[in-house]
C-alpha cells in the first residue's frame, strides 16, 4: 500500500507545508506490547487484508521487518522544486521494535535527514528503546518523533522517556484512548493529538477524559488535535469531533521544519 496517507492530522500537516500526505514503510509487522495494541489496525486489519488482496506477502509480513524495498521512496520524491511531502512513518509497525537492528533506525533518521523539503511523523510505542541509542543518532530538525499511549500505564511509562530523548521535535498520540490519562505531571510536547478506537469492538472513550487533556493543553499553549471520537455502540467514528462547541485541531507551525 502507497500513496496518499488518510489519517486527517498527517493530511492537515501536508497543507500546512503545501505538500502531499503520505505513508512511509520502512518497518511493517509487530507484536503486541500494551493495552493500546488489542484492536492493532495492522495485525488485525489491513496486514491480513493486503496479503488477500495478492500484495506481496514479504513487505506486508506481520512479523516486524525492515524493508528495504522502501528506503529510497522519499529519495526519489526529493527534489529542489519537487512538491513536499508529510511522511507517517511505519504506521504498520514501530521503528523500535528489537527485530529492528540499531542500524536500520539509524539509516532510516539518515533517509529523513537527506530528504529536508520532507517533514516526517514518527510514532513509537517502543520509546526505551529509541532513548537507549539516542546518542547514535541524530534526529534531523524534519523528524517528528511521538510517543503513541491509551491509558495512565503506558503513557506514565513513555513521556518521560520520550522527555529525555534528545530530538527537535516531540508529540503525543493518545490515542486509542481507553481510559483516562492524567497528564498534569508531564513536561507537554509541541503537540498533542487525542482518539477513540474505530476498529471492530471498539472501546469506549469517554469526552471528558479528552476534555481533561484539552485544559491542560490549553492552559499550557499547546496546540490540540482531536482527531475523531470511538466508534464503541454506534460502529463508526466522527472524524474531528466538536468538543465544548468546536472542532480541535490545532497544529504546531511545521513550516520552519522544512526547506
Ligand atoms: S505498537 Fe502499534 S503496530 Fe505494534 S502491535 Fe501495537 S498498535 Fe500494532
Amino acid at each position: 500500500m502507497s500513496g496518499a496517507c488518510k489519517v486527517n492530522w498527517v493530511e492537515d500537516a501536508a497543507t500546512q507545508i503545501g505538500g502531499l500526505p503520505r505513508w512511509w514503510h520502512p518497518v511493517v509487522g509487530c507484536t503486541k506490547i500494551s493495552a493500546g495494541c488489542a484492536h492493532c489496525w495492522f495485525l488485525e486489519s489491513v496486514g491480513p487484508a493486503l496479503i488477500r488482496r495478492g500484495q506481496d506477502p514479504v513487505k506486508w509480513s506481520p512479523v516486524a521487518h525492515f524493508n528495504e524495498c522502501e528506503m529510497n521512496v522519499p529519495v526519489a520524491e526529493h527534489g529542489p522544486r519537487s512538491q513536499r511531502r508529510a511522511y507517517f512513518v511505519g504506521a504498520y509497525g514501530d521503528i523500535g521494535h528489537e527485530n529492528i537492528t540499531d542500524e536500520q533506525i539509524i539509516r532510516i533518521v539518515e533517509v529523513m535527514r537527506a530528504t529536508p523539503r520532507h517533514l516526517y511523523f514518527v510514532l513509537t510505542k517502543r520509546i526505551r528503546r529509541i532513548a537507549e541509542i539516542a546518542h547514535r543518532i541524530s534526529w534531523p530538525n524534519n523528524a517528528w518523533l511521538g510517543i503513541s499511549a491509551a491509558d495512565q500505564r503506558a503513557f506514565d511509562i513513555r513521556w518521560g522517556a520520550l522527555e529525555m530523548t534528545p530530538v527537535p521535535h516531540v508529540f503525543w498520540s493518545l490515542e486509542p484512548l481507553v481510559g483516562p490519562i492524567d497528564i498534569r505531571g508531564a513536561v507537554l510536547p509541541e503537540w498533542v493529538i487525542v482518539g477513540g478506537e474505530s476498529q471492530e469492538g471498539a472501546r469506549p472513550m469517554e469526552t471528558d477524559w479528552v476534555r481533561a487533556i484539552r485544559d491542560k493543553c490549553v492552559t499550557t499553549n499547546t496546540p490540540f488535535y482531536y482527531k475523531q471520537d470511538s466508534a464503541y455502540g454506534k460502529g463508526r467514528v466522527t472524524h474531528k469531533p466538536a468538543l465544548d462547541g468546536r472542532v480541535w485541531d490545532e497544529l504546531p507551525d511545521f513550516r520552519g521544519c522544512v526547506i
